[in-house]
């Protein structure tokens, strides 16, 4: 029998998200999530989509081994258990692949060694994505397991864009520069994008603006990441749900100084309550616009922060890659806010950018072009998936180490 499924799973700090697909046709067979990991009631939703059943549960989960458990149950009740033979790798979602993985990699110990060693880089995540990996190794010895990494794409800056211009020796002793993440939407889009216009991605130059609770711009010159708006964590660059993207790093001196808080205090104030949320009290887009058309002026100037930073970054990309052939708004942000693109856009007739209001308002489900026809540059909307692009990353690694046919 050929093994053609990859189950894809995404450990957080306390919760496990996952996708069962089949690679034949790229379809999903099941997905769900875990939530609430090791607190007294978690809860896990979990949807068959070969019979479109829905089952939710709760109850406590200890932890990320007791969650996985519980999800291989689950599939086994639909006939897509984890010891199936059709089973052909288990894709985990990694954040922090720092400098060291510019490819998706079959994990082995000397990968969990190197994933261990850039926890400093991303204490949050990379224990978390270990803890998956891990379980799902004891679960299935045998498998493959593929770490995909959110920082891989971006490995192709060049050091003038991946660099900050600080003491070259303190930047190298503690590994300080920029990494990047959303690596695998980053890929995806601009990929989706160049099949869009009809053209090999080799020969399409793109801006990818990600565009969701978190959010990054992306420059993408013939299918190389060229530059990326998040740095060395995911807290640099555009205006996000809660965290501030750029500030002058002397803001954090002031408020160490003459605010008297802690590094952590702050690390928590420009994460979790600052960006969308920290300016209006909302860090969801459909409030904050509806708030916008009742004339709430907290809201307005959020929304209008929000937009000038996103237009200068677009400017910035431009910029560097001299020739732009599309512009690709993604994710819940990206796909569903029509105002958003359109004030992104708006005066910047003068670069070749516009969209047309119809087809901008227009709803729609998979990728479509927003500008007018015979544009100079293509402004789309192109629906990111991460799930199908880690599932294609881990089946692409398997199939070539392993023949499954
Ligand atoms: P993501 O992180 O990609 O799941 O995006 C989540 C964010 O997308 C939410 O916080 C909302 O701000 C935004 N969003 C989702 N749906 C819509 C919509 N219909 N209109 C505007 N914003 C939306």
């Amino acid at each position: 029998m050929t093994a053609t499924r990859v189950l894809v799973l995404n450990s957080g700090s306390s919760s496990l998200k996952y996708q069962l697909l089949d690679m034949r046709d790229s379809s999903r067979l099941a997905t769900g999530i875990v939530e609430r990991i090791g607190e007294r009631t978690s809860r896990l939703r979990h949807t068959a989509l070969t019979t479109g059943e829905t089952r939710e549960t709760s109850g406590p989960v200890a932890d990320h081994a007791a969650a996985l458990k519980a999800v291989a149950e689950e599939l086994g009740r639909d006939g897509l258990g984890m010891d199936s033979p059709e089973l052909a790798a288990i894709g985990h979602r990694v954040v922090h692949g720092g400098s060291s993985f510019t490819e998706p990699e079959i994990v082995d110990d000397a990968v969990l060694a190197e994933i261990e060693r850039l926890v400093p880089l991303a204490p949050l995540h990379n224990p978390a994505n270990l803890t998956g990996i891990r379980t799902a190794r004891s679960l299935r010895p045998d498998l493959p397991q593929v770490a995909v990494f959110d920082t891989a794409f971006h490995t192709t800056m060049p050091e003038s864009a991946a660099r900050y211009a600080i003491d070259v020796s303190t930047a190298d002793e503690y590994r300080i520069r920029r990494y990047g993440f959303h690596g695998t939407s980053h890929a995806y889009v601009s990929r989706e994008t160049a099949k869009l216009l009809g053209r090999a991605p080799e020969d399409v130059n793109v801006i990818v603006l990600h565009l969701g609770n978190g959010a990054s711009a992306s420059a993408v010159r013939g299918g190389r990441c060229v530059d990326t708006s998040m740095g060395l964590t995911p807290l640099e660059g555009l205006v996000m749900g809660t965290r501030s993207g750029d500030v002058d790093p002397a803001v954090i001196f002031h408020l160490t100084r003459v605010g008297g808080m802690s590094t952590d205090e702050i690390d928590t104030l420009l994460n979790k309550k600052s960006g969308l949320i920290g300016l209006c009290g909302d860090n969801d887009m459909r409030e904050i616009r509806s708030r916008v058309d009742e004339g709430d002026e907290q809201a307005r100037l959020a929304f209008d922060i929000y937009i000038h930073r996103l237009k200068k970054y677009i400017g910035a990309y431009y910029a560097v890659l001299g020739r732009v052939d599309a512009i690709a708004f993604t994710a819940g942000v990206g796909e569903n806010a029509a105002a958003v693109r359109e004030a992104a856009v708006a005066g910047l007739e003068g670069l070749g950018l516009a969209v047309d209001a119809g087809l901008n308002a227009a709803r729609g489900d998979g990728a479509r072009i927003v500008s007018p026809e015979g544009a100079r540059v293509t402004v789309a909307v192109v629906p990111t998936d991460e799930e199908l692009e880690i599932a294609t990353q881990t089946y692409a690694l398997v199939g070539a180490s392993h023949d499954l046919t």
